[in-house]
């Protein structure tokens, strides 16, 4: 793809490749079969410097930027749509919120364990009865003289079960409405009163742990509060925005993931005393698959490079993580038409791919919710 990129981009997307190939791709299949998660492999992409792209040296990382760690999702992606969550679970969500927000204190203690991997992170916002309605949600932070108290439950969390360290939004004033919710850098293993459920319910995603977080009277320091009270809903979307555009490169791996097995499965299947990639029908399904992700890359690689010369470009990252995550669902499909039977079977790897591609629909804002974003900046309803 012609995009200029600098040397340490190509170095590190390479990194990524290799231990992508290396480390995760001889472990998939069985991972998630049995729903396995290997912290380890998360602790030895921090290592490698995977998440400390996006934050500066004082605080453990290298600064290189967002175009960088897209670049890198992409190809852990490719081969494994859980590894590629840590992206988003490590630094550019939890840690951009207290890179951007967070006290000298919470940067110190946070960003470089974050960085290195050495504190698994997580962010809750949604709960039972509040999705793409965040302003609804329900959990709440009681301020006493020297402590707030949280009360509450949150659902869906990546990570729940095994984060030492989530963002977590609650309201600190409710009849305040979105001006009264706050975040707050919480310790889930250390703090009395939270408790996770994981949720094995899972259509994909096997070898990332999902999870309920519960908090019922627990009792959390001032000094865990992320900015000034009130400033949560605010934080929230433009944590949004960076997730978003990971989530979008998670999505991007994934239809590369499913075109390149639909192409080498192409080649081989014989029918007609041919390769079935003989086929017009075939050719057009691959064909249009590789153009959607191709234009898809394009849109990430464009929010991403936009955020590091310092635009807030909510549209464009919106219509990155719209359009990625729909061609992403297209791939995998048309890679499971093209596989046929084996399509169907859980012994060959588009199924997976389709499975995981959902979730891109779903997560950081639907699709739905991501088209009233676009369509609300282009009609002038939002600036
Ligand atoms: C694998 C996975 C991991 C996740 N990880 C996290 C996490 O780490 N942290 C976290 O906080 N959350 C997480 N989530 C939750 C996710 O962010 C929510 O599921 C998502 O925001 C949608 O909310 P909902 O499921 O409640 O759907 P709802 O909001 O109930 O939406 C249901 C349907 O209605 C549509 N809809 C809703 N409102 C509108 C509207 N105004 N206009 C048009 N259509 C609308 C939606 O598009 C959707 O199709 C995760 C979810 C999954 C599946």
């Amino acid at each position: 793809m012609d995009f200029d990129l600098s040397e340490e981009q190509i170095a590190m997307r390479d990194l990524a490749r290799d231990f992508a190939e290396k480390e995760i791709a001889p472990i998939v299949e069985e991972d998630e079969k049995h729903h396995r998660f290997r912290p380890e492999i998360v602790r030895k992409m921090g290592e490698l410097g995977f998440f400390g792209v996006v934050v500066p040296e004082e605080y453990g990382g290298t600064a290189m930027g967002l175009l960088s760690s897209v670049i890198m999702t992409e190809e852990v992606a490719k081969v494994s749509a859980s590894y590629g969550l840590p992206f988003n679970m490590q630094t550019i969500g939890p840690g951009y919120v207290i890179l951007n927000y967070g006290s000298e204190e919470q940067k110190r203690k946070y960003l470089p364990a974050l960085v290195n991997a050495e504190m698994l992170g997580c962010f809750a916002i949604t709960e039972p009865g509040s999705g793409s309605d965040v302003a609804s949600m329900k959990t709440t932070a009681t301020e006493y003289d020297d402590c707030f108290v949280l009360n509450g439950q949150k659902t869906w969390i990546s990570n729940a079960q095994v984060a030492d360290i989530g963002i977590v939004y609650a309201y600190t004033d409710r009849a305040a409405k979105a001006r009264g919710m706050s975040a707050f850098a919480v310790e889930l293993k250390n703090t009395p009163g939270i408790t996770t459920v994981p949720i094995e319910s899972k259509v994909g995603l096997h070898s990332a742990p999902t999870g309920e977080v519960i908090f019922e009277d627990a009792k959390i320091p001032k000094s865990a509060l992320i900015g000034q009270k009130g400033d949560g809903f605010k934080i929230c979307m433009s944590m949004l925005d960076n997730t978003r555009m990971s989530c979008a490169a998670r999505a991007v791996g994934v239809g590369r993931g499913a075109i390149d097995a639909a192409i080498k499965y192409a080649n081989e299947r014989m029918q007609f005393g041919q390769p079935i990639s003989d086929f017009q029908m075939v050719q057009d399904q691959i064909a249009q698959s590789l153009v959607e992700n191709d234009a898809a890359r394009l849109l990430v690689w464009r929010a991403a490079a936009n955020r590091d010369k310092g635009a807030r470009n909510t549209m464009e990252v919106s219509m990155a993580k719209y359009f990625a995550a729909e061609s992403a669902v297209n791939a995998a499909g048309n890679a499971v038409k093209i596989f046929g039977s084996y399509g169907f079977s859980t012994e060959y790897p588009a199924e997976r791919f389709f499975r995981d591609s959902k979730s891109f629909q779903i997560v950081e804002g639907t699709s739905n919710i991501q088209k009233i974003i676009i369509a609300g900046f282009a009609l002038g309803k939002r600036k």
